[in-house]
């Protein structure tokens, strides 16, 4: 989806420019010159990378910036729970434009975590983590963040779909789910229309002949829309 590699370069450009602000900090108290890159991946994974070496890494998986356009996977993601329960968006407001900007705050925080050698191993999301996120939203950091990713997305439709806070409907449940009905779910940004052929304890298989072309998909019942089917 070409919206979401728009997407995904001005989460880069709003990571650069707060790497550029912190570089002589980072490199002085880390006491080496540091490479840094900020980039796309190709699935979900979404991290930031220190290898020990000089070379630090955070990658926004595609998949990552695709789920956050659409309410039922967005609340899947971290992300969307610290903006809930942290306070820092009121959650009726919660938008991409906010996730995005949250992300690279969450990302660009690890970094800072590790300059301050407060990672540990098994206590990757920890107080200390917690206490860099809530500075940068003290220090309007978000704003800067927010402000930046905008300036850099030159399609207006895409600026605004993803300023429009995200309408959350009710989690679809296992048991609402049954063999052979039928459900809607988003797909790379499109709403598809399929039967459920098998039900897991957390996922079940929808069959989907959308395109003419049948395929099976896995999904978590949390992020399928029951039909509604009025008599
Ligand atoms: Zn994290």
């Amino acid at each position: 989806m070409k919206g979401a590699k728009d997407i995904g370069r001005a989460m880069i450009a709003a990571t650069n420019e707060l790497y550029i602000q912190r570089k002589d900090w980072a490199e002085e108290r880390s006491g080496k010159q540091l490479q840094f890159k900020a980039s796309i991946g190709s699935g979900k994974a979404t991290y930031h990378q220190s290898d020990g070496t000089n070379r630090i890494k955070i990658i926004y998986g595609i998949e990552m910036i695709q789920d956050k356009l659409c309410p039922e996977h967005a609340r899947t993601w971290l992300t969307y729970k610290e903006l809930a329960e942290f306070g820092f968006c009121i959650k009726d407001q919660i938008s991409p434009l906010k996730l995005y900007t949250h992300t690279v705050l969450h990302e660009f925080g690890h970094l800072v975590q590790v300059i301050l050698g407060a990672r540990y191993s098994r206590s990757v999301h920890n107080k200390e983590f917690y206490q860099i996120l809530k500075k940068a939203y003290r220090n309007n950091v978000d704003k800067q963040v927010e402000a930046k990713i905008l300036a850099s997305i030159d399609n207006q439709w895409l600026v605004e779909k993803i300023c429009e806070p995200l309408v959350m409907g009710p989690l679809t449940q296992r048991r609402e789910v049954r063999l052979n009905q039928t459900v809607r779910f988003d797909f790379e940004g499109i709403e598809i229309v399929g039967i459920v052929r098998k039900k897991n304890p957390k996922t079940c298989v929808v069959e989907s002949a959308s395109c003419g072309i049948y395929r099976s998909f896995n999904f978590r019942y949390e992020s399928l829309r029951v039909q509604k089917i009025f008599l």
